[in-house]
């Protein structure tokens, strides 16, 4: 791949595009200074002949694939938050596709979560983390803080030691350290105190996700009212979903206001409960997540996630009561996957890039090729592979 610093203006000639909603034969996307000026059929849009043009034709261009639960990549946590971490993070995802993600925490210490999210906000603020260089690399979008208000019973791998009641308080400590760069709150809804904390998450601009939850019904809809409107890896986590008490997988299958994270590598969740989730929640209410770890991109063998030490084999990830502990699954192979379930190609890449966008407000920055928006763009060979990939202009074709 040749490695092309960010250029005035570049022209993409491509096969197809998707909009993701769209489709375009024939098509190109023009890109001045990191941003989309023109999408069309190539008959309709006029090249300026100062343009750079990069013929991939034979491909098809998509959106750059936003991924809203990610906590680690080629062999580092999002919580280190040393520039090094992030860096590789953010590079080895990108050649993956994902062009924006938003780092997330796992249940940790306050000073821990405080030190790793304010690091992760510096980060983002330095002029490292811009779109300059010359290699593609996914932005930071913000925190997606996976605890610490989850249960004890549904807790997966987050430590017991450091699950805390819900306090407004405590939330307002970790939003000063992350600086405004807050964006979504994971919590369980039937713990005490909750609705309050939904109500100061609300008011602090954050999306409420609910997850690691052992709610009821009940509970989980009386979250929702409150404004809780997204719910993370849909199926783990959770309270199962019985015919009389159907949980909260029953309230977020039924409530078309909540969007919901699958993890759709096979591991987690199996066919039938994707399809039945793919079916309940209908091509804009799925956000596919990889919830990666610092294995993502790495060999089998020992790695951390947040504070504590998993074990890679074949790819899965495992603590050592053998308990799944996030995955090594990369947002291109969650594509294949999905639409090797016959959902239809827009609407599969919708559910990686308009819907999270969306759930992030957004939209007309992110995850849709749109004049205006940013030129993160994949693209994809005739078997979905990524051929290429640009972030913010800058890009490996
Ligand atoms: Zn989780």
């Amino acid at each position: 791949m040749d490695l092309i610093r960010p250029m005035p203006l570049q022209a993409i000639l491509a096969g197809r595009a998707f909009t993701p909603h769209e489709e375009i034969a024939d098509a190109v996307v023009l890109v001045e200074e990191g941003r989309i000026v023109d999408v069309g059929r190539r008959d309709q849009v006029s090249i300026p002949s100062s343009a750079s043009r990069h013929d991939a034709r034979a491909l098809a261009v998509v959106p750059g694939f936003v991924d809203v639960h990610i906590h680690g990549a080629g062999g580092h946590d999002v919580m280190e938050s040393t520039a090094e971490a992030l860096d590789a993070v953010t590079r080895t995802v990108a050649g993956h596709g994902t062009t924006s993600l938003v780092a997330t925490t796992v249940t940790a210490s306050t000073e821990q979560t405080s030190q790793a999210v304010a690091g992760i906000a510096r980060w983002m603020k330095s002029s490292y983390a811009g779109p300059d260089g010359n290699q593609p690399r996914a932005e930071v979008l913000g925190i997606h803080f996976e605890g610490p208000f989850i249960s004890s019973a549904r807790r997966g791998v987050h430590p017991l030691e450091w699950i805390a009641p819900p306090s407004p308080d405590l939330l307002k400590k970790l939003l000063a350290a992350a600086e405004g760069t807050g964006r979504i709150l994971t919590l369980a809804p039937e713990l005490t105190g909750a609705p309050e904390l939904i109500s100061a998450a609300r008011a602090a601009g954050l999306t409420v996700s609910l997850g690691h939850t052992d709610a009821t019904y009940a509970e989980a809809m009386s979250a929702i009212q409150r404004g809780a409107s997204h719910a993370a890896h849909v199926f783990n986590a959770m309270r199962p979903f019985e015919h009389r008490e159907t949980g909260v997988i029953g309230a977020v299958l039924t409530s078309p206001a909540v969007t919901a994270e699958l993890i759709a590598d096979g591991v987690h969740v199996n066919a039938a409960a994707m399809r039945l989730l793919l079916a309940a929640k209908g091509p804009r209410g799925v956000v596919l997540v990889s919830d990666g770890i610092s294995a993502t991109g790495m060999p089998d063998g020992k790695y951390r996630l947040g504070t504590f030490d998993v074990t890679v084999s074949g790819g899965v990830c495992r603590n050592a009561e053998g308990k799944l502990s996030g995955s090594t699954l990369t947002l291109d192979h969650a594509l294949k996957n999905i639409v090797a379930l016959d959902v239809k190609l827009p609407d599969a890449l919708a559910m990686l890039t308009a819907n999270p966008a969306r759930l992030l407000g957004l939209e007309k920055r992110k995850g849709a090729l749109v004049p205006g928006a940013d030129a993160d763009l994949v693209l994809l060979d005739a078997e979905l592979g990524v051929a290429g990939v640009m972030t913010r202009g800058v890009c490996a074709l």
